[in-house]
Formats: structure tokens, C-alpha cells, sequence
């Protein structure tokens, strides 16, 4: 039996999709140093709005804590003696690494002092840092559109 030429055919196939994948422009990325944009409907970790004043826009109201699924949240309050109707939030934390980014916290405060920012990278190796603070809360809104995608 001699050699046949038509056996080298899928070997001439397979080569050339080869080549002509190498002068393709490539599509992966270096992540962590470069990062795709992100659908201006991504939702990321929930983050605090502030006041005007800087202040965090929380009344204290607990509607959040009360909707969030996971029991991410937790908020403790004081009565203000110089304002008896109002609460003054004496801690607020969120731990990212248990939330679901559902957004039901967000649907449910009355002032709209939560939102969903395009935060994410949650990589660690210690979930402690993944509790969020009221100030790392507001720093994640702050953020949004300066640096796009990335938590501390
Ligand atoms: S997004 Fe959902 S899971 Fe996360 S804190 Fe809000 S309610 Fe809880
Ligand atoms: S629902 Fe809004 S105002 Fe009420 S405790 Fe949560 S963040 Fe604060």
C-alpha cells in the first residue's frame, strides 16, 4: 500500500485554522491589569449614598436589614434625645461576602440611601474584610466610574 495523499489533508486543515488564529487579534485579556467595560446594568456590590453634609444618607429606619434574604446587613441605633423622632445609626455594616446582589435592600429603604455600584473582585483570603463598614459602604459610591470594578 502506498502513500496517500488525500491522508494528509486534515493535518493541511487543522494547520491552517492555526494559522490563521495567530494573526487574529487576541481575546483574552491581562486581567488584573486590564479589565472589560462593564454593561451599564452590572450589579455590583451595594454601596451608601451621603448626604449633602457627607454624612451617610441612612435614617436608621432597618427596612433593609429586615428585606435582605441573607442577613448580610446589620444596623444598630440610638434615639437622638435632641430629636426624638429621629434614630441616630450608631453601626451600620454589610458583608459582601454574603450577599446575594439581589437588590431587595436597595428596593426596600424608603430614602434611597442605598444603590447597587459596579463593584466587584471580592478575592481574599481572610471574609473578616469582607464586612463592610458605613465608610467603606460610602467609599464603593464614591468610587463609581473613577475606578470602575474594584474593592480594596
Ligand atoms: S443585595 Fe440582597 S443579599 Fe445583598 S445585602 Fe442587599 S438584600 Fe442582602
Ligand atoms: S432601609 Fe435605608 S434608611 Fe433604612 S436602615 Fe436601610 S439604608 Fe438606612
Amino acid at each position: 500500500m502506498g502513500f496517500r495523499f488525500d491522508s494528509l489533508l486534515p493535518i493541511a486543515r487543522g494547520l491552517s485554522v492555526t494559522l490563521r488564529e495567530f494573526f487574529r487579534r487576541p481575546v483574552t485579556i491581562r486581567y488584573p491589569e486590564q479589565k472589560r467595560p462593564l454593561s451599564d446594568i452590572y450589579r455590583g456590590a451595594v454601596g451608601m449614598r451621603r448626604r449633602p453634609d457627607g454624612r451617610p444618607k441612612c435614617v436608621g429606619c432597618g427596612l433593609c436589614e429586615t428585606a435582605c434574604p441573607n442577613e448580610c446587613i446589620t444596623i444598630t441605633t440610638e434615639s437622638n434625645p435632641a430629636q426624638p423622632t429621629e434614630k441616630v445609626v450608631t453601626s451600620y455594616t454589610l458583608d459582601v461576602g454574603r450577599c446575594l446582589f439581589c437588590s431587595l435592600c436597595v428596593e426596600a429603604c424608603p430614602v434611597e440611601a442605598l444603590e447597587m455600584t459596579n463593584a466587584y473582585n471580592f478575592s481574599t483570603n481572610d471574609r473578616s474584610t469582607l464586612i463592610y463598614d458605613v465608610d467603606r459602604l460610602m467609599d464603593l459610591v464614591d468610587k463609581q466610574g473613577k475606578e470602575a470594578a474594584t474593592l480594596e
